[in-house]
Protein backbone atom coordinates (compact mmCIF):
# COMPACT_ATOMS: atom_id res chain seq x y z
CA UNK A 1 0.00 0.00 0.00
CA UNK A 2 1.09 3.24 -0.56
CA UNK A 3 0.30 5.29 3.07
CA UNK A 4 0.68 8.88 4.40
CA UNK A 5 1.31 9.25 7.92
CA UNK A 6 0.45 12.94 8.47
CA UNK A 7 2.99 14.09 11.72
CA UNK A 8 6.21 12.93 12.69
CA UNK A 9 6.39 12.44 16.66
CA UNK A 10 6.95 9.37 18.02
CA UNK A 11 3.52 8.08 17.63
CA UNK A 12 3.69 8.57 13.75
CA UNK A 13 7.54 7.63 13.37
CA UNK A 14 6.64 4.03 14.89
CA UNK A 15 3.63 3.38 12.71
CA UNK A 16 6.19 4.37 9.82
CA UNK A 17 8.71 1.41 10.91
CA UNK A 18 6.07 -0.97 11.10
CA UNK A 19 4.59 -0.15 8.19
CA UNK A 20 7.78 -0.36 6.10
CA UNK A 21 9.05 -3.39 7.54
CA UNK A 22 5.99 -5.02 6.39
CA UNK A 23 6.70 -3.20 2.84
CA UNK A 24 4.39 -1.10 2.38
CA UNK A 25 5.64 2.22 0.64
CA UNK A 26 5.19 5.27 3.40
CA UNK A 27 5.58 8.93 3.28
CA UNK A 28 5.51 11.24 6.47
CA UNK A 29 4.21 15.08 6.36
CA UNK A 30 5.37 16.77 8.79
CA UNK A 31 4.58 20.81 9.29
CA UNK A 32 8.23 21.66 11.25
CA UNK A 33 11.28 21.49 10.39
CA UNK A 34 12.61 18.49 12.64
CA UNK A 35 11.16 15.79 13.72
CA UNK A 36 10.05 14.47 17.12
CA UNK A 37 7.14 16.26 17.64
CA UNK A 38 6.74 17.14 21.54
CA UNK A 39 9.23 15.19 22.47
CA UNK A 40 11.72 17.56 19.88
CA UNK A 41 14.79 19.33 21.33
CA UNK A 42 16.64 22.31 20.18
CA UNK A 43 20.84 22.32 20.50
CA UNK A 44 23.31 25.88 20.92
CA UNK A 45 26.15 26.28 19.54
CA UNK A 46 28.81 24.95 22.24
CA UNK A 47 26.72 22.08 23.44
CA UNK A 48 27.26 18.38 22.90
CA UNK A 49 23.26 17.71 23.85
CA UNK A 50 19.99 18.66 22.98
CA UNK A 51 17.91 20.45 25.51
CA UNK A 52 13.92 19.00 24.81
CA UNK A 53 11.53 22.00 24.53
CA UNK A 54 8.93 20.36 27.34
CA UNK A 55 11.12 18.44 29.80
CA UNK A 56 11.32 14.75 29.17
CA UNK A 57 12.33 11.50 30.72
CA UNK A 58 10.92 8.36 30.51
CA UNK A 59 10.08 5.90 33.16
CA UNK A 60 11.74 2.33 33.94
CA UNK A 61 8.63 1.13 33.10
CA UNK A 62 7.68 2.65 29.65
CA UNK A 63 8.55 -0.95 27.81
CA UNK A 64 6.92 -0.17 24.79
CA UNK A 65 9.61 2.85 24.05
CA UNK A 66 12.44 0.47 26.04
CA UNK A 67 11.15 -2.09 23.61
CA UNK A 68 11.70 -0.05 20.29
CA UNK A 69 14.96 1.16 21.25
CA UNK A 70 15.87 -2.43 21.84
CA UNK A 71 14.60 -3.41 18.45
CA UNK A 72 16.63 -0.71 16.61
CA UNK A 73 20.27 -1.81 18.50
CA UNK A 74 20.58 1.40 20.65
CA UNK A 75 19.74 0.22 24.27
CA UNK A 76 23.07 1.18 25.29
CA UNK A 77 22.27 5.02 24.60
CA UNK A 78 19.62 5.06 27.11
CA UNK A 79 20.68 6.37 30.57
CA UNK A 80 18.78 6.17 33.88
CA UNK A 81 19.86 8.12 36.59
CA UNK A 82 18.35 8.80 39.55
CA UNK A 83 17.61 12.23 40.09
CA UNK A 84 16.00 13.57 43.24
CA UNK A 85 12.48 15.31 43.10
CA UNK A 86 10.92 17.30 45.63
CA UNK A 87 7.73 18.62 46.72
CA UNK A 88 7.33 22.15 48.72
CA UNK A 89 5.62 22.62 52.08
CA UNK A 90 6.12 25.39 54.26
CA UNK A 91 8.90 26.88 52.93
CA UNK A 92 10.94 23.71 52.41
CA UNK A 93 11.43 21.64 49.82
CA UNK A 94 11.17 17.45 50.98
CA UNK A 95 12.17 14.54 48.75
CA UNK A 96 8.95 13.01 47.11
CA UNK A 97 9.80 10.72 44.49
CA UNK A 98 8.38 7.51 46.07
CA UNK A 99 5.69 6.01 48.11
CA UNK A 100 7.77 6.01 51.21
CA UNK A 101 9.60 9.34 50.63
CA UNK A 102 5.84 10.91 50.41
CA UNK A 103 5.07 8.84 53.49
CA UNK A 104 8.15 10.54 55.37
CA UNK A 105 6.89 13.70 54.41
CA UNK A 106 6.32 15.49 57.49
CA UNK A 107 2.65 17.46 56.77
CA UNK A 108 1.28 13.81 57.09
CA UNK A 109 1.70 13.36 60.60
CA UNK A 110 2.67 10.47 62.11
CA UNK A 111 -1.05 8.81 62.95
CA UNK A 112 -4.10 7.76 61.15
CA UNK A 113 -3.36 9.95 58.14
CA UNK A 114 -0.21 8.32 57.31
CA UNK A 115 -1.47 4.87 57.90
CA UNK A 116 -4.70 6.13 54.86
CA UNK A 117 -1.96 7.10 52.75
CA UNK A 118 0.55 3.98 52.73
CA UNK A 119 -3.02 1.87 52.48
CA UNK A 120 -4.49 4.20 49.52
CA UNK A 121 -1.02 4.14 47.49
CA UNK A 122 -0.28 0.59 48.07
CA UNK A 123 -3.75 -0.71 46.95
CA UNK A 124 -3.69 1.97 43.79
CA UNK A 125 -0.33 0.46 43.23
CA UNK A 126 -1.48 -3.71 43.03
CA UNK A 127 -4.86 -3.12 41.69
CA UNK A 128 -5.55 -3.44 38.05
CA UNK A 129 -9.13 -2.60 38.15
CA UNK A 130 -9.19 0.68 36.68
CA UNK A 131 -12.64 0.93 34.98
CA UNK A 132 -14.14 0.52 38.39
CA UNK A 133 -12.09 3.77 39.11
CA UNK A 134 -13.03 5.76 36.06
CA UNK A 135 -16.90 6.02 37.41
CA UNK A 136 -15.44 8.46 40.40
CA UNK A 137 -13.46 12.22 40.30
CA UNK A 138 -10.01 11.63 41.75
CA UNK A 139 -11.61 14.40 44.17
CA UNK A 140 -14.41 12.38 45.62
CA UNK A 141 -12.73 9.33 45.92
CA UNK A 142 -9.46 10.32 47.07
CA UNK A 143 -11.62 12.23 49.71
CA UNK A 144 -13.28 8.95 50.68
CA UNK A 145 -10.64 6.87 51.21
CA UNK A 146 -7.99 8.65 51.75
CA UNK A 147 -9.44 11.25 54.03
CA UNK A 148 -9.80 14.89 53.59
CA UNK A 149 -6.36 16.31 55.16
CA UNK A 150 -4.12 13.37 53.10
CA UNK A 151 -6.31 14.82 49.68
CA UNK A 152 -5.75 18.43 50.11
CA UNK A 153 -2.14 17.92 51.23
CA UNK A 154 -0.94 15.13 48.70
CA UNK A 155 -2.63 14.74 45.90
CA UNK A 156 -5.31 18.02 45.73
CA UNK A 157 -1.85 20.18 44.57
CA UNK A 158 -0.97 17.40 41.82
CA UNK A 159 -4.51 17.42 40.20
CA UNK A 160 -4.82 21.26 40.54
CA UNK A 161 -1.48 21.98 38.78
CA UNK A 162 -2.15 19.75 35.90
CA UNK A 163 -6.04 20.07 35.15
CA UNK A 164 -6.14 23.94 36.50
CA UNK A 165 -9.82 24.66 38.41
CA UNK A 166 -11.95 24.17 35.53
CA UNK A 167 -11.36 20.77 35.17
CA UNK A 168 -9.54 19.25 38.62
CA UNK A 169 -12.82 18.22 40.35
CA UNK A 170 -14.11 16.47 37.15
CA UNK A 171 -10.81 14.26 36.39
CA UNK A 172 -11.98 10.61 36.62
CA UNK A 173 -9.79 8.10 39.27
CA UNK A 174 -8.46 5.85 36.87
CA UNK A 175 -6.13 8.70 36.02
CA UNK A 176 -4.45 8.53 39.40
CA UNK A 177 -4.21 4.91 39.27
CA UNK A 178 -2.76 4.91 35.76
CA UNK A 179 0.37 7.33 37.23
CA UNK A 180 0.53 5.56 40.33
CA UNK A 181 1.20 2.15 38.51
CA UNK A 182 3.30 3.03 35.91
CA UNK A 183 5.81 5.69 37.08
CA UNK A 184 9.33 4.92 38.75
CA UNK A 185 11.76 6.94 40.75
CA UNK A 186 14.86 5.60 38.12
CA UNK A 187 14.25 8.29 35.33
CA UNK A 188 15.47 7.83 31.59
CA UNK A 189 16.91 9.68 28.52
CA UNK A 190 18.89 8.95 25.65
CA UNK A 191 22.49 10.01 25.07
CA UNK A 192 22.26 13.57 23.15
CA UNK A 193 18.62 14.12 24.24
CA UNK A 194 15.28 13.16 22.77
CA UNK A 195 16.17 15.32 19.55
CA UNK A 196 19.00 13.09 19.39
CA UNK A 197 17.13 9.70 19.20
CA UNK A 198 14.33 11.12 17.23
CA UNK A 199 16.85 12.43 14.49
CA UNK A 200 18.37 8.74 14.46
CA UNK A 201 15.10 6.99 14.17
CA UNK A 202 14.12 9.13 11.21
CA UNK A 203 17.42 8.53 9.47
CA UNK A 204 16.45 4.44 10.05
CA UNK A 205 13.86 5.32 8.44
CA UNK A 206 15.35 6.73 5.74
CA UNK A 207 17.52 4.28 4.97
CA UNK A 208 14.43 1.66 4.98
CA UNK A 209 12.87 3.74 2.51
CA UNK A 210 10.35 5.99 4.38
CA UNK A 211 9.86 9.88 2.82
CA UNK A 212 10.01 11.97 4.90
CA UNK A 213 8.87 15.63 3.91
CA UNK A 214 9.83 18.56 6.56
CA UNK A 215 7.98 21.91 6.53
CA UNK A 216 5.01 20.54 4.64
CA UNK A 217 1.65 20.87 6.49
CA UNK A 218 -0.97 18.94 5.69
CA UNK A 219 -4.70 21.28 5.44
CA UNK A 220 -6.79 18.89 4.11
CA UNK A 221 -7.42 15.00 3.60
CA UNK A 222 -10.75 13.83 1.22
CA UNK A 223 -11.63 10.29 -0.03
CA UNK A 224 -12.55 9.74 -3.59
CA UNK A 225 -16.09 8.15 -3.01
CA UNK A 226 -15.40 5.98 -6.27
CA UNK A 227 -12.61 5.18 -6.40
CA UNK A 228 -11.61 5.47 -2.80
CA UNK A 229 -8.25 7.16 -3.13
CA UNK A 230 -7.13 9.60 -0.49
CA UNK A 231 -6.06 12.88 -1.63
CA UNK A 232 -3.33 14.56 0.99
CA UNK A 233 -3.33 18.03 0.28
CA UNK A 234 -0.59 20.25 1.00
CA UNK A 235 1.65 21.75 -1.99
CA UNK A 236 1.48 18.58 -4.56
CA UNK A 237 -1.91 16.72 -3.16
CA UNK A 238 -0.82 12.78 -3.97
CA UNK A 239 -3.11 10.18 -3.94
CA UNK A 240 -2.74 7.03 -0.89
CA UNK A 241 -4.00 3.87 -0.30
CA UNK A 242 -4.32 5.18 3.61
CA UNK A 243 -3.71 7.82 5.82
CA UNK A 244 -3.03 7.81 9.58
CA UNK A 245 -2.99 10.99 11.19
CA UNK A 246 -1.04 11.92 14.30
CA UNK A 247 -2.10 15.19 15.69
CA UNK A 248 -4.97 16.83 18.40
CA UNK A 249 -8.38 15.93 18.19
CA UNK A 250 -9.01 19.43 17.43
CA UNK A 251 -6.66 19.40 14.34
CA UNK A 252 -8.01 15.89 12.78
CA UNK A 253 -11.54 17.68 12.66
CA UNK A 254 -10.09 20.24 10.55
CA UNK A 255 -8.29 18.03 8.32
CA UNK A 256 -10.86 15.56 7.82
CA UNK A 257 -14.01 17.60 7.66
CA UNK A 258 -16.10 14.71 5.46
CA UNK A 259 -15.86 12.37 9.02
CA UNK A 260 -19.49 12.39 10.07
CA UNK A 261 -20.51 13.99 12.22
CA UNK A 262 -21.02 11.91 15.42
CA UNK A 263 -17.11 11.18 15.21
CA UNK A 264 -16.77 14.86 14.65
CA UNK A 265 -18.30 15.68 18.33
CA UNK A 266 -16.51 13.04 20.00
CA UNK A 267 -13.44 14.54 18.47
CA UNK A 268 -14.65 18.11 19.54
CA UNK A 269 -16.21 17.08 23.03
CA UNK A 270 -12.17 15.68 24.09
CA UNK A 271 -10.93 18.53 26.56
CA UNK A 272 -6.67 19.20 27.01
CA UNK A 273 -4.85 21.89 28.74
CA UNK A 274 -2.29 23.35 26.72
CA UNK A 275 2.11 23.68 28.25
CA UNK A 276 3.79 27.10 28.56
CA UNK A 277 7.61 26.49 29.85
CA UNK A 278 10.83 29.18 29.74
CA UNK A 279 13.82 27.51 29.93
CA UNK A 280 16.97 29.29 30.98
CA UNK A 281 20.67 28.54 30.62
CA UNK A 282 22.22 29.98 33.85
CA UNK A 283 25.80 30.89 34.46
CA UNK A 284 25.66 28.94 37.77
CA UNK A 285 23.10 26.08 39.62
CA UNK A 286 20.40 26.94 40.79
CA UNK A 287 19.82 23.72 43.36
CA UNK A 288 22.50 23.63 45.37
CA UNK A 289 20.74 20.95 46.94
CA UNK A 290 20.99 19.30 43.32
CA UNK A 291 17.34 18.77 43.09
CA UNK A 292 16.03 17.64 39.51
CA UNK A 293 12.42 17.96 39.92
CA UNK A 294 10.71 20.40 42.40
CA UNK A 295 6.88 20.10 42.61
CA UNK A 296 5.19 23.56 43.43
CA UNK A 297 1.51 23.81 44.42
CA UNK A 298 -0.52 26.35 43.03
CA UNK A 299 -1.66 27.46 46.66
CA UNK A 300 1.85 28.26 48.00
CA UNK A 301 1.47 31.23 44.76
CA UNK A 302 4.41 30.12 42.56
CA UNK A 303 3.76 31.53 39.16
CA UNK A 304 4.39 28.05 37.47
CA UNK A 305 3.69 24.19 38.54
CA UNK A 306 7.33 22.51 38.52
CA UNK A 307 10.72 23.88 38.37
CA UNK A 308 13.05 21.39 36.70
CA UNK A 309 16.95 21.86 36.91
CA UNK A 310 17.60 19.64 33.88
CA UNK A 311 21.29 20.04 34.39
CA UNK A 312 20.73 17.61 37.83
CA UNK A 313 19.75 15.18 35.94
CA UNK A 314 22.44 15.12 32.59
CA UNK A 315 25.46 17.01 33.60
CA UNK A 316 26.07 20.71 32.98
CA UNK A 317 29.02 19.75 30.91
CA UNK A 318 27.31 18.29 28.16
CA UNK A 319 25.97 22.03 27.64
CA UNK A 320 29.16 23.89 27.63
CA UNK A 321 28.49 24.51 31.22
CA UNK A 322 25.12 26.05 30.85
CA UNK A 323 22.73 25.36 33.85
CA UNK A 324 19.43 24.09 32.39
CA UNK A 325 16.40 25.25 34.24
CA UNK A 326 12.79 24.48 32.78
CA UNK A 327 10.01 26.56 34.62
CA UNK A 328 6.68 25.05 33.17
CA UNK A 329 3.03 25.10 34.10
CA UNK A 330 -0.21 23.10 32.39
CA UNK A 331 -2.87 25.76 31.32
CA UNK A 332 -5.85 26.67 29.55
CA UNK A 333 -5.32 27.79 26.26
CA UNK A 334 -7.06 30.68 27.29
CA UNK A 335 -4.74 32.08 29.84
CA UNK A 336 -2.59 35.49 29.77
CA UNK A 337 0.37 33.06 29.32
CA UNK A 338 -0.67 31.85 25.97
CA UNK A 339 -0.35 35.98 25.04
CA UNK A 340 2.29 37.24 27.54
CA UNK A 341 5.50 37.92 25.75
CA UNK A 342 8.75 35.95 26.91
CA UNK A 343 9.52 39.52 28.54
CA UNK A 344 6.62 39.56 30.47
CA UNK A 345 6.55 36.14 31.13
CA UNK A 346 10.31 36.38 32.99
CA UNK A 347 9.32 39.40 34.91
CA UNK A 348 7.09 37.16 36.86
CA UNK A 349 9.04 34.30 37.24
CA UNK A 350 12.46 35.69 38.07
CA UNK A 351 12.03 37.22 41.20
CA UNK A 352 10.80 33.48 42.37
CA UNK A 353 13.84 32.03 41.52
CA UNK A 354 15.02 33.51 44.67
CA UNK A 355 13.45 30.91 46.93
CA UNK A 356 15.15 28.43 45.57
CA UNK A 357 18.78 29.54 45.62
CA UNK A 358 18.28 32.98 47.88
CA UNK A 359 21.63 33.64 45.57
CA UNK A 360 20.03 33.69 42.38
CA UNK A 361 20.25 36.78 40.52
CA UNK A 362 19.06 37.37 37.51
CA UNK A 363 22.65 38.49 35.65
CA UNK A 364 22.85 34.77 35.80
CA UNK A 365 20.74 33.83 32.95
CA UNK A 366 22.71 33.60 29.49
CA UNK A 367 19.55 32.77 27.70
CA UNK A 368 15.84 32.23 27.44
CA UNK A 369 13.84 30.30 25.52
CA UNK A 370 9.54 30.33 25.58
CA UNK A 371 7.78 27.23 24.09
CA UNK A 372 4.09 27.23 24.55
CA UNK A 373 1.69 24.40 23.04
CA UNK A 374 -2.36 24.38 23.05
CA UNK A 375 -2.55 20.91 23.23
CA UNK A 376 -0.19 18.87 25.76
CA UNK A 377 -2.11 17.20 28.60
CA UNK A 378 -5.73 15.42 27.70
CA UNK A 379 -8.11 15.74 30.40
CA UNK A 380 -9.91 12.44 31.13
CA UNK A 381 -13.42 12.99 32.77
CA UNK A 382 -15.64 10.24 34.83
CA UNK A 383 -16.28 7.14 32.36
CA UNK A 384 -13.83 8.58 29.68
CA UNK A 385 -13.16 4.69 28.20
CA UNK A 386 -16.74 5.86 26.34
CA UNK A 387 -15.35 8.57 24.96
CA UNK A 388 -12.05 7.40 23.23
CA UNK A 389 -12.71 7.72 19.63
CA UNK A 390 -11.52 4.45 17.37
CA UNK A 391 -8.38 4.66 15.58
CA UNK A 392 -9.91 3.59 12.36
CA UNK A 393 -12.35 6.23 11.43
CA UNK A 394 -15.53 5.91 9.72
CA UNK A 395 -13.96 7.49 6.39
CA UNK A 396 -12.51 4.28 5.11
CA UNK A 397 -8.51 3.74 4.68
CA UNK A 398 -8.55 6.93 7.27
CA UNK A 399 -6.85 6.26 10.93
CA UNK A 400 -6.55 8.43 14.38
CA UNK A 401 -3.69 8.00 16.69
CA UNK A 402 -3.18 10.68 19.59
CA UNK A 403 -2.09 11.11 23.04
CA UNK A 404 -6.51 11.04 23.69
CA UNK A 405 -6.36 7.94 22.58
CA UNK A 406 -3.76 5.85 24.85
CA UNK A 407 -6.24 6.08 28.07
CA UNK A 408 -6.32 5.06 30.77
CA UNK A 409 -2.68 5.60 30.71
CA UNK A 410 -1.29 9.37 30.84
CA UNK A 411 0.35 10.69 27.82
CA UNK A 412 3.76 10.10 27.35
CA UNK A 413 6.40 8.99 24.22
CA UNK A 414 5.96 5.47 25.57
CA UNK A 415 2.49 5.54 24.63
CA UNK A 416 3.03 7.31 21.56
CA UNK A 417 5.03 4.66 20.56
CA UNK A 418 2.19 2.00 21.42
CA UNK A 419 -0.29 3.73 19.63
CA UNK A 420 1.58 4.13 16.73
CA UNK A 421 2.21 0.35 16.33
CA UNK A 422 -1.38 -0.44 17.03
CA UNK A 423 -2.65 1.76 14.09
CA UNK A 424 0.28 0.44 11.73
CA UNK A 425 -1.58 -3.68 12.80
CA UNK A 426 -5.15 -2.13 12.17
CA UNK A 427 -3.99 -0.34 8.93
CA UNK A 428 -2.44 -3.86 7.64
CA UNK A 429 -5.58 -5.75 8.91
CA UNK A 430 -3.11 -7.52 11.42
CA UNK A 431 -5.92 -6.54 14.70
CA UNK A 432 -9.40 -5.92 15.22
C1 LIG B 1 5.11 19.71 28.88
C2 LIG B 1 5.18 18.27 28.42
C3 LIG B 1 5.96 17.37 29.12
C4 LIG B 1 6.02 16.04 28.71
N1 LIG B 1 6.82 15.18 29.41
C5 LIG B 1 6.98 13.93 28.97
C6 LIG B 1 7.92 13.06 29.58
O1 LIG B 1 8.59 13.42 30.54
N2 LIG B 1 8.05 11.79 29.08
C7 LIG B 1 7.34 11.37 28.00
O2 LIG B 1 7.53 10.23 27.57
N3 LIG B 1 6.42 12.16 27.41
C8 LIG B 1 6.22 13.42 27.87
N4 LIG B 1 5.33 14.24 27.25
C9 LIG B 1 4.40 13.69 26.26
C10 LIG B 1 5.01 13.40 24.93
O3 LIG B 1 5.69 14.55 24.44
C11 LIG B 1 3.89 13.02 23.96
O4 LIG B 1 3.08 12.02 24.53
C12 LIG B 1 4.41 12.51 22.62
O5 LIG B 1 5.49 13.27 22.17
C13 LIG B 1 3.26 12.54 21.63
O6 LIG B 1 3.71 12.07 20.39
P1 LIG B 1 2.73 12.07 19.14
O7 LIG B 1 3.46 11.47 18.01
O8 LIG B 1 1.43 11.46 19.53
O9 LIG B 1 2.37 13.60 18.86
P2 LIG B 1 3.30 14.86 18.59
O10 LIG B 1 4.62 14.69 19.22
O11 LIG B 1 2.46 16.04 18.95
O12 LIG B 1 3.52 14.81 17.00
C14 LIG B 1 2.63 15.39 16.10
C15 LIG B 1 3.45 16.00 14.97
O13 LIG B 1 2.56 16.50 13.96
C16 LIG B 1 3.08 17.70 13.45
N5 LIG B 1 1.97 18.45 12.83
C17 LIG B 1 1.04 19.24 13.42
N6 LIG B 1 0.17 19.71 12.50
C18 LIG B 1 0.54 19.22 11.30
C19 LIG B 1 0.02 19.31 9.96
N7 LIG B 1 -1.09 20.05 9.69
N8 LIG B 1 0.66 18.67 8.97
C20 LIG B 1 1.77 17.92 9.23
N9 LIG B 1 2.30 17.79 10.47
C21 LIG B 1 1.70 18.42 11.49
C22 LIG B 1 3.68 18.39 14.66
O14 LIG B 1 4.63 19.35 14.26
C23 LIG B 1 4.31 17.19 15.39
O15 LIG B 1 5.63 16.97 14.97
C24 LIG B 1 5.27 15.59 27.60
C25 LIG B 1 4.51 16.51 26.88
C26 LIG B 1 4.46 17.84 27.27
C27 LIG B 1 3.64 18.80 26.47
Amino acid sequence: MKIAIIGSGFSGMAAAYDLTKAGHQVTIFEAADHVGGLAGGFKEPGWEWSVEKFYHHWFASDKHMLGLIKELGWEQKVLFPRPLTVMYHNGKFYPFDSIVKMALFPGLGWGVNKVRFGFVGLFLRLTNAWKALEKYTVDEWLRKWAGEKVYKLMWEPLVIGKFGERYYKQVNMAWMWARLKARSTRLGTFEGGFQNFADLFAGRLRDMGVEIQLQAPVTLIERDTESGALTVHNETGKVYDKVLVTLSPEAMSRLVPSLPEAYLHGLRNLKSMGAVVITLALKHRLSEEGYYWYNLPKSAGFPFLALVEHTNFVPANKFGGDHIVYMGDYLEPEHEFFRLSQEELLERFLPVLKKFNPKFEPEWVRKAWLFRTAYAQPVPLLNHSQNIPNIQTPVEGIYFASMSQVYPWDRGTNYAVEIGRRAARLMMGNEQ
